[in-house]
């Protein structure tokens, strides 16, 4: 591995999708810093796919001159930060600006035989399709039942998707429904049921501060463990910033997270906006949609959006 240097300008602590996309763009201003399903073959495809997709963000950091330390992050103190790297040994690393970009986790509430119940994270693991199987979770649910699972879905009240609107609410439960799914209304999951296959919990998730030690800096955090932010993603604790999954202020979706995350970063390091003005702005994007990863390369089409915004109604 090539030298990493101790002291930067901004230090990223998590790179998903927050921490890679204020990273990148930081760096542009100057900073340092479903047939007959075959799941095995389903998996070894998506694993490969997966890690083509590591490779390419690390090459992609690489080419930004952006530097990359494998390992878990822990506050010393408001300008340090130690990483524990994978070989045991530990890094200190001073920065000017730190931002709080490590997501969450997914949690499985304290009940009985909690250690039976599978979460998102190890239906990734799985090595064979389940024939039958219970879920709480509306997206594992139909995922599943789609690929060829028999689905039991629990839900607590007597509609799913309790925080929309009640017109998603009815669509999405009829859909289900006439789809096959068996929906079990007003049930509470108080232990796994012994004579299914497996236990899918996808009930919500936690922000990833457990490692951080950020009692050593003072950085608050409300009632659920999110990171408090303002609009602008400060914390109570000057140059340290938080973003995405891991603050209050998080949509648990990616291209929010990304959005806001270059936001930061354009106004930590940007000055274009005040040599240029902003009154006409093109985004573009061409991408290979994540609905081909299985298909070989030929078979796959391609995707092109264009936004063009101007001025305050951007
Ligand atoms: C199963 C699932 C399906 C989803 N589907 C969608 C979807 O269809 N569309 C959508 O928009 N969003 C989806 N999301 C949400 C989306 O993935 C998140 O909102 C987004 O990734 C948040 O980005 P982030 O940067 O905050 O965190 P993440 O992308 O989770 O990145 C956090 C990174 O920090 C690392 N980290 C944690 N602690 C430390 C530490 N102490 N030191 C160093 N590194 C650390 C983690 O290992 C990780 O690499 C899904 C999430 C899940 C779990």
């Amino acid at each position: 591995m090539a030298p990493i240097q101790n002291e930067c300008d901004y230090l990223m602590l998590g790179i998903g999708s927050g921490g890679i996309a204020s990273a990148r763009r930081a760096v542009t201003h100057g900073a340092q810093g479903h047939a007959s399903f075959d799941w095995s073959y389903f998996k070894s495809k998506r694993d490969v796919y997966v890690k083509r997709l590591n490779r390419i963000y690390a090459n992609n950091l690489g080419n930004d001159e952006i530097e990359h330390i494998q390992g878990r992050a822990s506050f010393l103190n408001k300008r340090e930060v130690e990483v524990k790297l994978e070989d045991g040994s530990k890094q200190t690393i001073k920065a000017k600006k730190i931002l709080i970009a490590t997501g969450g986790r997914p949690t499985i509430p304290a009940i009985p035989g909690k250690e039976l119940f599978i979460d998102s994270d190890g239906f990734h693991d799985l090595e064979r399709q389940l024939k039958k199987v219970a879920v709480s979770g509306v997206e594992m649910s139909e995922m599943l039942h789609a690929l060829g699972s028999d689905v039991r879905f629990f839900i607590r009240g007597e509609k799913l998707l309790r925080r929309f609107d009640p017109m998603i609410q009815d669509t999405v439960m009829k859909e289900d429904e006439r789809q096959g799914v068996h929906l079990h209304k007003g049930s509470q999951t108080k232990k796994p049921l012994s004579r299914l296959t497996a236990y899918f919990l996808a009930v919500g998730r936690l922000p990833e501060v457990e490692d951080l030690a950020l009692e050593k800096v003072g950085i608050k955090l409300n009632g659920k463990g999110h990171i408090i932010i303002d609009n602008y993603q400060n914390t109570n604790v000057e140059n340290i910033y938080a973003i995405g999954d891991v603050c209050d202020r998080g949509f648990e979706l990616t291209p929010m997270t990304i959005a806001a995350s270059r936001r930061l970063s354009e106004r930590l390091f940007g000055e274009a906006h005040e040599k240029y003005g902003n009154t006409v702005k093109v985004c573009k994007t061409e991408f290979t949609a994540a609905y081909y990863a299985m298909m070989e390369q030929g078979e796959k089409g391609p995707t092109a959006y264009k936004i063009v915004c101007e001025g305050t109604t951007e």
